[in-house]
């Protein structure tokens, strides 16, 4: 696979990913002179395993395909080190935490199990957060850096990134990291090499996006991290569950890409709703590829793409990361005709009412008690099942499904004060969701679907 894809000129590669006509059409100077600096892919790096690597332009690291993310660890210190011990024996490299995940202990645990192997065996990234703004001031953020250090047990941060970067667009970045001069003590750290390498992670405001990347002269990003996935290549803009984000992922890999920036990628199964297809979708994917998950078919698609530095899962179950380990040694790129599929795919599952909950907890806890990622993962496993949307209210199973629906969410939520029903539109949750959904509006959303009539 390796030597067969190093073999393959820029032109070809572009054609086998389907791409070559788009990047070509937008902008031709911007491929030629990425030509001679191409990230690698192949397989073996440490000379047992398949996984598959990319290069990392300046420092030569050979980062993983596959990146473990920290964000939803089992509990168990034992299962993480097991989780742990496994990737890096099969070639996993990068490990992404912050400090706000898992309650504040995902760095912890990750530092724990990292540091039973020998350092240059993996990559750690981690972030500067920025949920809070209480803690927006330099001390208290220098104190969360230097926390970072002890937590992981490390003397140097491979990969460290101002996290969660969008919300509040350019006023909260120059508010949190340029007017504190925290950016300013950033950059020095990276000259002092406790940081290798700098970057972002953005969720939200395009133009937070743009106003770092034009600004890269002065900053020089050494990646950045986007959600990317094939329904969020063309259709992340507003659609029918009234969720903002104002870009497309195409829009945001192919800027990050013409400057020079890496990228790695979060949710590329989309919050888990590209591992569980609709089975008539399903069946297509299948009719291909007989063997492969719909997640595999996410992962390969992807990975295919030649500015991806790390695609990040958050694998909690040994059953997940065996299946991803296996996708990714090596990965087999996507065909045109396969990424054809996946784009049609991708037009028919825009149409779904789903609400885009990536379960990462950031809302939680609501003063009121609900629990608003379970309120939405009931909602959208609903959809799975076709008992949403409701039909007309003349249809002779309208009151039906309606009541299917109720009995559902007492089964997926028998506390009945952790239902949207408790919401009282207090806005408390609104600034710190990622994915910019509208909880309340979809709280109400649900309480409407519960009515009688
Ligand atoms: S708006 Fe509703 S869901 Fe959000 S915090 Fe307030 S009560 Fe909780
Ligand atoms: S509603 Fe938003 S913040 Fe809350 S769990 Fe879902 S994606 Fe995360």
């Amino acid at each position: 696979m390796g030597k067969k894809q190093s073999d393959m000129n820029r032109r070809q590669f572009l054609h086998k990913l389907g791409l070559g006509v788009a990047v070509m059409a937008m902008d031709p100077l911007s491929v030629l002179a990425g030509e001679t600096n191409r990230p690698q892919t192949y397989g073996g790096g440490d000379g047992q395993s398949q996984m598959t690597y990319r290069v990392k332009h300046g420092s030569g690291d050979k980062v993983s395909l596959l990146g473990f993310g920290m964000m939803r660890l089992p509990d168990s210190q034992e299962e993480v080190n097991q989780l742990v011990d496994y990737a890096i024996a099969h070639g996993v490299n990068y490990f992404d935490t912050a400090p706000m995940y898992k309650g504040g202990h995902s760095e912890t645990m990750t530092g724990t199990a990292l540091s039973r192997h020998p350092r240059e065996k993996y990559f750690v990234a981690t972030k500067m957060s920025n949920q809070r703004e209480n803690l927006w001031n330099y001390d208290d953020s220098r104190a969360m850096y230097e926390k970072s250090f002890r937590d992981l047990r490390v003397d140097y941060i491979d990969y460290y990134l101002l996290h969660s970067i969008g919300g509040g667009g350019v006023d909260a970045i120059k508010a949190r990291f340029l007017d504190t001069g925290l950016l300013e003590f950033l950059l020095k750290e990276r000259e002092a090499g406790r940081i290798r390498h700098l970057g972002f992670s953005y969720h939200g405001d395009v133009s937070a996006f743009d106003f770092l990347l034009d600004h890269q002269d002065e900053y020089h990003w050494d990646f950045a991290q986007i959600q990317m996935n094939y329904l969020d290549w063309r259709h992340a803009s507003l659609n029918k569950s009234g969720w903002r984000q104002d870009a497309d992922a195409e829009y945001l890999y192919n800027k990050l890409e013409k400057t020079g920036v890496q990228t790695v990628v979060m949710e590329p199964l989309r919050g888990g709703a590209l591992a569980r297809l609709d089975d008539e979708l399903y069946q297509r994917l299948t009719a291909l590829r007989p063997n492969d998950t719909p997640a595999s078919w996410a992962f390969r698609w992807v990975g295919s793409h030649p500015n991806i530095l790390t695609t990040l899962s958050g694998m909690n179950q040994m059953s997940h990361l065996e299946e991803n380990v296996r996708t990714f040694s090596p990965l087999e790129l996507c065909t045109e005709a396969e990424n054809k599929i996946l784009e049609e795919i991708a037009d028919v599952m825009s149409g779904f009412p789903v609400i885009p909950c990536t379960t990462c907890h950031y809302c939680m806890p609501c003063p009121y008690g609900v629990d608003i990622p379970g309120n939405f993962a009931y909602y959208n496993e609903a959809v799975d099942q076709k008992i949403l949307p409701l039909p007309d209210k003349q249809a002779a199973d309208y009151m039906a499904r309606k009541q299917q629906f109720a009995d559902g969410l007492r089964q997926a939520l028998p506390d009945a004060s952790t239902w949207a029903t408790q919401c009282v539109d207090c806005e408390e949750c609104l600034k710190k969701c990622p994915q910019q959904i509208r909880i309340p509006n979809q709280m109400a959303r649900i309480v409407e679907t519960l009515r009688k009539r």
